[in-house]
Order: structure tokens, then sequence, then C-alpha cells
């Protein structure tokens, strides 16, 4: 306004100020709204990009943690059995390729529906949660897995790992149970809570063609030939 009362004053151009003022007034005012409804029409589009930024991240987190839970067992929070699988199938066909042995620790608590019923389900599951915190303290390289395989029966993937070596881990974690010390008063291996081992190993330039399923089955008639020797020991599939 002040300019072009400048400018019409140096032209010498008469005016009518009332009219002059009130056009003043008014384009002032249409340019404040419009100024106003551009700002917040910025404002609402930056809300928006932050609230549609925010459902990003729920969303990611919500994802990571579905994919978190239908990989974990809910009880002891080891990987549960599908899990265990998917991945045991990759460190096959890695183990394939590289020619390196890949070992399986197959565990099953001894005596342990004498456990519950001597303590009651609920304390049954608490000596759950000890006894695969064990396992969890033993993953010692990135590619080792523990996981809960059923009831009781917990499994351990060892890739790039020999018989032997193997066989020392198996050992340590039976040590590691037993250190716990969770009493078992009907147990009949031992007065506290104890677990067997068995163990089978896959080399894959010796045996090129076993199968997934077989050496599960290996390391699964290990535990059974270490519960038929006692119990509360470490058996090697193939090694009487
Ligand atoms: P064994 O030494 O031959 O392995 O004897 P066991 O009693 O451990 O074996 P069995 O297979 O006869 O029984 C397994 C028992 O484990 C049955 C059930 O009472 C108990 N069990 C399985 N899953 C769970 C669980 O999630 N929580 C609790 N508390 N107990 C479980
Ligand atoms: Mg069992
Ligand atoms: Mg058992």
């Amino acid at each position: 306004g002040g300019l072009s009362f400048l400018l019409l004053y140096s032209l010498e151009i008469s005016i009518n100020f009332v009219m002059f003022f009130y056009a003043v007034v008014f384009s002032n005012g249409v340019g404040f709204a419009m100024a106003h409804l551009m700002i917040s029409k910025d404002r609402m589009s930056f809300l928006q990009a932050r609230l549609l930024e925010i459902d990003q991240v729920k969303s990611r987190v919500m994802n990571q943690e579905f994919a978190r839970l239908s990989r974990e067992d809910p009880v002891t929070g080891l990987a549960n059995r599908r899990f265990f699988n998917e991945i045991l199938t990759q460190e096959w066909e890695l183990a394939g390729h590289s020619r390196e042995p890949l070992s399986l620790v197959f565990i099953d608590v001894d005596h342990f529906k004498a456990y519950n019923d001597s303590y009651g389900h609920l304390r049954g599951d608490e000596a759950l949660v000890k006894v695969a915190y064990v396992f969890k303290r033993h993953l010692r390289r990135s590619a080792d897995l523990a996981a809960r395989y059923g009831g009781e029966e917990f499994i351990f993937l060892l890739p790039n790992t020999a018989l032997e070596g193997a066989k020392q881990v198996a050992q340590n974690m039976l040590n590691a149970v037993d250190q716990l010390q969770i009493p078992h008063c009907a147990s009949l291996s031992a007065p506290h809570v104890t677990a067997s081992f068995g163990v089978a190993t896959w080399s894959p330039s010796k045996q090129p063609n076993l199968t997934i399923d077989q050496l599960i089955h290996q390391a699964d008639s290990a535990v059974y030939q270490a519960k038929a020797l006692g119990r509360h020991r470490v058996h090697l599939f193939g090694v009487e």
C-alpha cells in the first residue's frame, strides 16, 4: 500500500484516499487469507508425511516381531522346529558344496514325566527354560543353532563340526545341565535333572547320498541308545 501510494504520489496522480485505504485493506486481507491457506496446507502435508513414516516404522517393527514369533519357541526362546528345519536345509546345502562335516546333537531330558508328576507342570516348564538356557550358552559359532524339537526334546545344529567336536559340545552341555542341580527326587539317573545326548555327523565326502531325514534319524537313535544304556550320557551314532 505504501509503495503504491508513493508511486501514485510521484506520478502526481490524484486518488480517493478512502477508496485507496479500502483497496489496501481488502487486498491485504485477501493476501493474508491466501498465505494462511498455503501455510496450513504445507503443515497438513508435513504432518501427514510424518504420520505415514510413523505407520511405516510401526508396521516394520510388527513384521519383525511376527517373524521372530514364527521362528521362536515361546516357552524357551530357542528356535522352533520349523525354523530349525529351514536352517538345517540351508546348512545341508552349504556343507554339500564345501564338503565340510555337519553334526547334530539330539537331546532328551531324562525321566521328565516323573518330574512333572512330582513337581507339577509349571515347575516342569521352569526346568525346561533353565535347561534351554544352558543350550543357548553353548552356541559358540554364529552358524550353530539350538532348537526345541518337541516337548522335552532339543536339537543342536553344528555346521563345520566333525563327530569328535560335536561329542565334546554334547559332553559340555551334559555337564552344564548337571551343574544346574535342579532337584529331581523321582529320577532314576541322578538326584537332579539330567539329559541324554545323541550325536550324529554327516561327512559329505564319505556319505554323499545321506539325507537330512536319515541324519536326524541317526541322532534320534543315538539318544535312544543313550537311554537304553542308562540315560544321563552322550552316545555317538555308529560307535559302540
Ligand atoms: P525318558 O527318560 O525316557 O526320556 O523319560 P521321559 O519321562 O522324559 O519321557 P516320556 O517321553 O515318557 O515323557 C516326556 C514327558 O515330558 C511327558 C511330559 O510330561 C513332559 N513334557 C513334554 N513337554 C513338556 C512341556 O512343555 N512342559 C512340561 N512341563 N512337561 C513337558
Ligand atoms: Mg522324549
Ligand atoms: Mg525324556
